[in-house]
């Protein structure tokens, strides 16, 4: 049976490079793919582009709150083969669409391959992972390191004054910088995370 995959880690951490990889390896051998990728936060709105940092690029579906991603494959599917399903910024997906994703690898038998963040900049959940880490079948992530050398799996958030952002919407669009760090760190530049720290927090 085809699973639903989710390599999931911080920022910066070469996600994208290895999800464009992967369809390569794909397409290398005869096979099609079909790539998404969350059109949230860009202002084109017929196709999208998955590039990256070290230039490696591919053309890609967008998806958005609300589209019915199961319908698409199943579609796509009908008028050409799909081999394999990527979904890069998987962490924008709704729970719907993560279980729709899980169908397409239940009743469609084709695999299906989200990279996408963890937390975000507070060291909370975005929606699509905390419903990829429910429910996924395999679970992989994908290492970074911090500046001291441990493994890097929080983000922090730098304004365009270069101060680590405490609060703020969960996405910022702009120049904002993102530096991954490991725990230790990130409670550092944070500020110790308290119990009301975790409940209190309604921006965004
Ligand atoms: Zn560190």
């Amino acid at each position: 049976m085809a699973k639903l995959y989710f390599h999931y880690a911080t920022m910066n951490a070469g996600k994208t490079t290895m999800l464009l990889q992967a369809s390569y390896n794909y397409r290398e051998r005869g096979m099609a793919t079909m790539l998404f990728i969350a059109g949230h936060y860009r202002k084109d709105d017929s196709a999208g582009t998955i590039s990256s940092r070290i230039g490696l690029e591919a053309e890609a579906e967008l998806f958005r709150d609300g589209d019915d991603l199961f319908a698409r494959i199943d579609d796509h599917q009908r008028h050409g083969s799909v081999h394999c399903v990527f979904v890069d910024e998987a962490q924008f997906l709704e729970d719907e669409q993560v279980w729709q994703l899980a169908r397409v690898a239940d009743r469609l038998n084709i695999p299906v391959m989200c990279y996408g963040l963890r937390t975000d900049f507070q060291g909370k959940l975005f929606s699509g992972s905390r419903a990829l880490l429910a429910i996924a079948d395999e679970l992989r992530e994908v290492r970074t390191i911090c500046r001291c050398g441990r493994k890097a799996t929080m983000v922090v958030r730098l304004g365009p004054d270069g101060k680590v952002a405490k609060q703020g919407a969960q996405v910022a669009i702009g120049k904002d910088v993102y530096v991954s760090l490991c725990r230790r760190h990130w409670e550092e530049e944070m500020g110790r995370v308290g119990a009301e720290d975790l409940v209190g927090f309604t921006g965004g």
